[in-house]
């Protein structure tokens, strides 16, 4: 369990805690008898993470009465069952200049101003869905029960408390009955309104209920999902533009932040996609707000710069590095022909590395980087290794770029698709479906097999008739005449990729030399794939260690791609020798040599292991 006390955070809360407690301006809501009671000293702070961690000081754990901090969750809930319009024609969205208990409505539409004010979230009560009113009454329970992550009571006292004074609010039901905003029994919405208003809840549970919202609609701890994303963004900005009584204009320009105040003392405050900040505190100012919730949100806000509209958080580089495979090549061992082609050519292989999060912005900045790159390139990689997220704006910039990259003839690869967090693996995934892209584990994979269609592409056909045997290191030194003996003798062979060339433990007659292509040193492993522990290429001969030593085969020989070589047996080279005794000495020394650049380059990679 992590210990809060330690952390930087909640010494940060206790700071504030202590520098706010001494604030003793203000005084507690008395119209409703019951609020009246409540201990002006009380003070608490939580703040909620949108993964539900909860920091707190004071009293953050004493119980209290929601009032109208219930207002935005309980229009959310409306937005959820009915949708926006149905809700749009029983309440606005417009702010009052008029206070929030007012008896006035829209003359236009004679509907409610907003549902922050009494008069709108009256008209929301009357929305509420059931077929009894004890079950509208459990129906907004469970609603807010679910905001909370825990089941939540209604504070009979300050219930019977309001529904005894609750005149005003009476008088606002009458009116909306009379202009047919509500079409219930005033009596009966009003019990409702008024329980809602009486919901027993700790500046913590507040916080997490901010949490929920903060968190795009889903409560961090149970993981309901409460809302629907767009709903929480109507709730978050009638509560910036209505949620602080007729304070709102000044608090969004200072604080900058979606809130809600309520008489009984609490304010809390929502910073999306981050965190939200629960404090109550009962003393109020004129206006009806918490004197220490207010300055103490200020504070926050100003102290990490939390103003919305402050932030304007430079746009993240999603482009992490871009390499070219005639930089940067595949982990594949490749002979040297191969690596000058891929030094040559490989530029035509781009690999792009991307990391972080792709949305507008930073979408629109990758695709800046990545066309020209793609009007240069056949092969293009995408490694997603450490891409987190890409929302539908970016999804769908994305698609129309890879769309017309590939219509230029690009072909395209993503990697690592499966290791991403699962909305953005599966936004890949409808990525790569649409366009045709291929798919791969590693970006390693992606550019081994990217080169090796290039190398497919660029190799030149081999030509026997103008191939000359003196370019084989193994025959160097021999003049005409000898090299015409050899030709006489060696056996050239074709094999295509794939081909067993020779199979470990077979006896041995015959050694090769490769003209062209590559061929894998494989040893069996105990498991089904064998490990590739070599590769041979042009010049470099296989299999003389059995011919030499008369023994069986120590390996198998699979070819690569398709290969080239010329085998000479025990006998070939004794024929020669009888020939020319030169041309075997030559041959012999040719191969000590190769031996002995092996055994220097094991010694180099014994003492690189040390
Ligand atoms: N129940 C209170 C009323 O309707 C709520 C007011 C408030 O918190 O703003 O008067």
């Amino acid at each position: 369990m992590h210990d809060d006390t330690r952390s930087p955070f909640h010494a940060y809360l206790k700071e504030l805690h202590g520098r706010f407690r001494g604030l003793d301006a203000g005084a507690v809501a008395d119209y409703i008898p019951e609020l009246a009671k409540a201990a002006p000293e009380s003070f608490g702070i939580a703040f909620a993470t949108i993964d539900g961690h909860v920091y707190s000081t004071g009293d953050s754990t004493t119980a209290f009465s929601i009032q109208s901090v219930s207002k935005p969750f309980a229009y959310g809930g409306a937005l959820e069952r009915l949708g926006a319009s149905e809700v749009l024609r029983k309440v606005g969205v417009e702010p009052t200049g008029e206070a929030f208990n007012s008896i006035v409505l829209d003359q236009q539409n004679n509907r409610p101003f907003n549902p922050m004010v009494n008069a709108g979230a009256i008209a929301v009560s009357a929305l509420a869905e059931g077929d009894t009113h004890e079950d509208r009454i459990e129906g907004m329970r469970a609603l807010f029960s679910g905001f909370a992550g825990r089941s939540l009571d209604i504070d009979e006292a300050v219930f019977r408390s309001e529904a005894e004074t609750g005149h005003r609010n009476r008088a606002i039901a009458y009116l909306m009955l009379n202009t047919g905003m509500i079409d219930r029994p005033p009596e009966e919405v009003l019990d409702l309104y008024f329980r809602q208003c009486a919901l027993r809840v700790t500046a913590e549970d507040l916080a997490l209920m901010g949490a929920t919202l903060a968190n795009n609609g889903v409560n961090p701890r149970s993981g309901q999902r409460m809302l629907a994303p767009e709903h929480v963004r109507d709730v978050l900005t009638l509560m910036m533009s209505c949620g602080m009584y007729d304070y709102a204009g000044e608090w969004s320009y200072d604080v900058g932040l979606p809130a809600k105040s309520g008489v009984s003392g609490a304010v809390l405050a929502v910073l999306p996609g981050q965190l939200s900040i629960a404090i109550w505190s009962p003393p109020l100012d004129a206006i009806g707000n918490s004197v220490r919730g207010v300055a103490t949100c200020r504070q926050i806000s100003q102290d990490f710069g939390l103003h919305l509209f402050m932030n304007a958080a430079s746009v993240e580089e999603v482009v992490r590095r871009i390499a070219h495979a005639d930089r940067q090549s595949s982990l594949r061992i490749r002979n040297p022909r191969e690596r000058d082609l891929l030094a040559s050519h490989g530029g035509r292989i781009a690999l792009v590395e991307l990391q972080g999060a792709l949305y507008f912005a930073s979408a629109e900045r990758m695709i800046r980087q990545l066309q020209p790159l793609a009007a240069e390139v056949d092969y293009l990689i995408l490694d997603t290794r450490r891409l987190n997220s890409l929302d539908p704006a970016a999804e769908a910039f994305v698609d129309r770029f890879l769309a017309g990259t590939r219509d230029e003839g690009v072909e395209i690869a993503v990697a690592e698709i499966a290791s991403r967090p699962a909305d953005a693996a599966a936004a890949l995934d409808r990525l790569a479906d649409r366009n045709g892209l291929r798919r791969f584990d590693t970006a390693d994979a992606a550019l081994e097999t990217y080169e090796e269609m290039l190398l497919e592409k660029i190799r030149e056909p081999f030509d026997f008739s103008r191939f000359s045997l003196s370019t084989i290191e193994l025959f160097k030194g021999l003049d005409d005449a000898q090299l015409k003996h050899v030709e006489a003798v060696i056996q050239p062979m074709q094999f295509e990729a794939g081909d067993r060339i020779l199979r470990r433990g077979a006896e041995g007659h015959m050694f090769f030399v490769i003209a062209r292509g590559t061929v894998s040193v494989l040893v069996p492993t105990g498991s089904e794939t064998a490990m590739r522990i070599g590769c041979i290429g042009p010049g470099q001969f296989f299999g003389e260690m059995a011919v030499l030593e008369g023994g069986a085969r120590s390996a198998d020989i699979v070819a690569d791609e398709r290969t080239i070589c010329y085998g000479l047996t025990a006998d070939h080279l004794e024929t020669l020798g009888h020939q020319d005794p030169r041309i075997l000495s030559t041959i012999l020394t040719n191969m000590a040599r190769e031996f002995a650049g092996r055994i220097r380059r094991g010694n180099d990679i014994i003492s690189a292991l040390q």
